[in-house]
């Protein structure tokens, strides 16, 4: 039976208690720092194992899924707990970074589209860690014309059949499920002939290719689906209305992505390089001091902006443009942090001794900050959807508008 309770007001006396509960719980479970260096999908086995493990305990904690109803795998507790609990966690490093698109994307997805049935079969597992969930939009030829892709699925009885090849797929080498948008209706313009699925990444007939990045890192994936069979009751939502679910993923990716919805990258850096500024006698230096303290007031501007979102999201309520001006403004901090961190960390960030895990770390982390301004949408992306949906400016012009996906030219 669902136990979810009314979303009334807590008295005092119950946000003590929970803000106790979730505070014990980091004690226990959690540090204050952490290795924030890689990008979701970078983790090897042991961080993946560890990520699965710290999300059990957060379930045994009465922790996980907060918002989400108990028939589900969820909490059952109330948009004020989840507050509560954004409030607590910060500044403590959470080891989930290989559940941010499993929980900042998938999950709310499954609870907002799925069916009944979806939502009792998956959601427990997702939220619990048990099963880690991926991403699967991009293509080589559809990233920013993402509703341009190639992915076919054809009904074949009970089934649908995925013939095609994704790209840039963060985790998808130790992910279970996956959320796939393919083409159902080739003959329709490009928004309308698209559906959304699940699909079992075990399966016959997907193939994951990790590639590798500048930063060293191994994240990414080329997804290949050859007969790659789903059920029909994989489909999730409407036939033909897979456009409207990917905008709706996409919003929660910008504010995952922005806002900073469990992935390290988006944790405050200024406190810490005030620390690794003084260790290294370069506290008084004006330039890095005038730095790090305008990087101190947009992180301030970040977490007010993160807030709003936030909020927009416990509340059940599907993001809208206020997603892009979060992914904007969060790639361009990053830049920022970047910048700063690479004055302190000086030569030591390009050539560090063998031994230097700090070094390396320092490195990567800044070779890593590039990826961000072009995840969930590049940041030239955001802007253009910033002036057409934000400031009303007139929308890009787009000499195939409302012809048949099949009758436009592609590479
Ligand atoms: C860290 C990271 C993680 C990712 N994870 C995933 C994932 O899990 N799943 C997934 O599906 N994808 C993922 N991606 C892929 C990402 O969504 C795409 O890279 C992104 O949408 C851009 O697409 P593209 O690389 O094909 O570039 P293109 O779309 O080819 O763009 C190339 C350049 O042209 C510019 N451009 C394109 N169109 C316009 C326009 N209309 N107006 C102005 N400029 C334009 C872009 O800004 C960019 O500078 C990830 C990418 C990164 C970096």
């Amino acid at each position: 039976m669902d136990t979810q309770i009314d979303d009334t007001e807590l008295g005092d006396v119950e946000v003590a208690d929970f803000r106790r509960r979730v505070a014990e719980f980091l004690e226990a479970n959690c540090s204050r720092a952490g290795d924030r260096s890689g990008t979701v999908g970078d983790e090897d086995p042991e961080g993946v194992a560890t990520a699965r493990a710290f999300q059990g305990a957060m379930v045994d904690a009465g922790l996980g899924g907060l918002r989400f109803p108990t028939e589900f795998g969820g909490a059952g507790l109330t948009k004020r707990h989840q507050e509560l609990f954004n409030q607590e966690v910060q500044g403590w490093y959470l080891p989930n970074m290989p559940l941010s698109i499993s929980h900042g994307m998938c999950l709310p997805m499954l609870d907002q589209f799925g069916t009944p049935e979806q939502k009792a079969r998956f959601m427990p597992d997702n939220i619990s860690g048990a099963s880690i969930w991926c991403q699967m939009f991009s293509e080589p030829g559809a990233g920013s014309d993402v509703a341009g892709l190639s992915t076919r699925a054809t009904r074949d009885g009970d089934e649908w059949i995925l013939e095609g090849q994704k790209v840039w797929t963060s985790g998808a080498h130790y992910c279970d499920y996956g959320i796939v948008v393919a083409r159902t209706d080739a003959t329709l313009p490009k928004h309308q002939g698209l559906t959304m699925f699940i699909v079992d990444m075990a399966q016959p007939g997907i193939e994951v290719r990790p590639l590798r990045q500048i930063s060293g890192g191994s994240g990414f994936n080329e997804v290949f689906f050859t007969e790659a069979r789903v059920p029909v009751d994989y489909q999730l939502g409407d036939l033909g209305q897979g456009w409207n679910l990917a905008v709706a993923m996409l919003m929660f990716e910008r504010v995952s992505i922005g806002a900073g919805g469990g992935s390290g990258l988006n944790a405050d850096r200024s406190p810490g390089l005030i620390v690794a500024a003084q260790a290294l006698g370069l506290g008084d230096d004006p330039v890095l001091r005038q730095g790090l303290a305008d990087l101190w007031i947009r992180e301030q501007i970040k977490g007010y902006i993160s807030q709003r979102i936030r909020a927009a999201v416990t509340s059940g309520r599907v993001p809208g443009p206020e997603g892009s001006l979060a992914k904007l403004y969060g790639s361009l901090l990053a830049r920022r942090v970047r910048d700063v961190s690479m004055t302190i960390a000086g030569s030591a960030a390009q050539a560090w001794d063998a031994e230097d895990s700090e070094g390396s770390r320092w490195a990567t982390a800044c070779l890593a900050t590039a990826g961000i301004s072009i995840a969930g949408g590049t940041d030239e992306v955001q802007r253009n959807i910033i002036g057409e949906r934000v400031l009303g400016l007139p929308k890009e012009p787009d000499p195939y508008k409302g012809a048949a996906w099949e009758s436009i030219p592609r590479s």
